[in-house]
């Protein structure tokens, strides 16, 4: 059984942790809750047959230990990067996690999904999609995904995409 240890990363309050109680219990949750640090174990039967067992690391969006951050980073195998498609500046966030995220592994080639999260806000939407894809396709080389925790839309999708890509990197 393969054994991969993935990271949520993302500003405070774009669902993060809604996506990932979402994935592992099916249950969201309008109470906003600011998480320190939790871990999660899921096991996950893929459609390609094999049987994963994933530890997910939901973070908090302060870094106040960042030993500890770098840490989390260096031995995570896989990254889910969040924002709030509602939400401009966690879009930038993002961009700097990312940039972290490749410092700390000393390489660009790493398994991560992009993902703007809250896609039912659309009316309230700051980050534009064609904006997000090419950034995710041309800057990033990654998959993106617009998903809503709140819907439940795509959130399986972003772990397969991501485990996928550990596969293959
Ligand atoms: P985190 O700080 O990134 O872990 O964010 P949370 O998962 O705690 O979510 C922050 C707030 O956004 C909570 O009130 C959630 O109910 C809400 N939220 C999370 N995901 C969605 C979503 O897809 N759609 C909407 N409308 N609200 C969401
Ligand atoms: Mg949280």
């Amino acid at each position: 059984m393969k054994q991969v240890r993935l990271v949520v990363l993302g500003a405070g309050g774009v669902g993060k942790s809604s996506l990932v109680s979402q994935f592992m219990r099916g249950v969201f949750n309008t109470f906003y809750e600011p998480t320190v640090e939790e871990c999660y174990r899921h096991f996950l039967h893929l459609p390609d047959g094999n049987m994963h067992c994933i530890e997910i690391l939901d973070t908090g969006g302060t870094h106040q230990f960042p030993a500890m951050q770098e840490l989390n980073i260096k031995t995570a195998h896989g990254f889910i990067i969040v924002y709030s498609i509602d939400d401009a500046e966690s879009f930038k966030e993002a961009h700097k996690l990312r940039k972290l995220v490749v410092n700390v592994k000393g390489t660009e080639n790493i398994p991560l999904v992009m993902v703007g999260n809250k896609s039912d806000l659309a009316v309230d939407r700051e980050v534009q999609k064609d904006e997000a894809v090419t950034a995710a396709r041309e800057e990033w080389r990654c998959p993106f995904l617009e998903t809503s925790a709140k819907y439940n839309r795509n959130v399986y999708d972003i772990f397969l995409a991501l485990l996928n890509s550990v596969e293959t990197c």
